[in-house]
């Protein structure tokens, strides 16, 4: 079986999709892990391909606050993103670059079977669905709920909430981050 690391470094040599052409760095994803709990986004933003490291800039900066209101660092937690290297200009992924993707994704949680996945935005949430057959909702009616599905390698459950980066643009969205994070901590004490 492959580790996690052997994973990172295919991912750091990719070239299954045209976004290795324009990345700086590919963003496999990083975390002590320490708490089980996985935290998936959309792509990699400007700062995160200069850098190679996943949720870096001011969304980052509100991610690790958020963790922090709840009493987790990095160390306790894996954070990734469905894409791996970002899009030119930040636009949405694309269905191709989303299937050619996948595999990593899969494998990352294949391999650290967490006990809790949280995806941050509507990529990620609607990626889960499709992986593990979650009947799909909008992410405004879904967010802040716990979702459980059986697969070959155990069960997945499944936060969905909000992307920090919606956050920094309305504060009513961040009120809603704040009060998912605290569902979350509360989850954790009974999983
Ligand atoms: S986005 Fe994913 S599939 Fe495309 S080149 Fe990067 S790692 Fe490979």
């Amino acid at each position: 079986m492959v580790s996690l690391e052997e994973v990172e470094e295919r991912i750091r040599r990719c070239t299954r999709c045209p976004l290795h052409l324009t990345r700086t760095n590919p963003v496999p994803g990083e975390g002590g892990f320490r708490k089980g709990v996985m935290f998936v986004g959309e792509a990699p933003g400007r700062n995160e391909d200069l850098e190679g490291r996943p949720f870096v800039g001011k969304a980052g900066k509100l991610l690790d606050e958020l963790l922090l209101s709840i009493g987790l660092t990095r160390e306790d937690v894996y954070i990734t993103n469905v894409l791996k290297c970002r899009p030119p200009g930040n636009r949405d992924p694309e269905p191709d670059e989303i299937t050619a993707c996948s595999p990593y994704l899969e494998e990352q949680i294949r391999l650290l079977s967490p006990r809790l996945i949280v995806t941050l935005g509507r990529f990620a949430w609607a990626w889960t669905c499709e992986r593990f057959g979650i009947p799909y909702r909008k992410l405004t009616e879904a967010r802040g709920r716990l979702y459980s599905s059986s697969t070959l390698y155990g069960v997945v459950r499944v936060f969905p909430t909000f992307h920090p980066a919606a956050a920094l643009r309305r504060k009513d969205v961040e009120d809603i981050l704040r009060e998912d994070f605290r569902r979350i901590s509360e989850l954790l004490t009974s999983l």
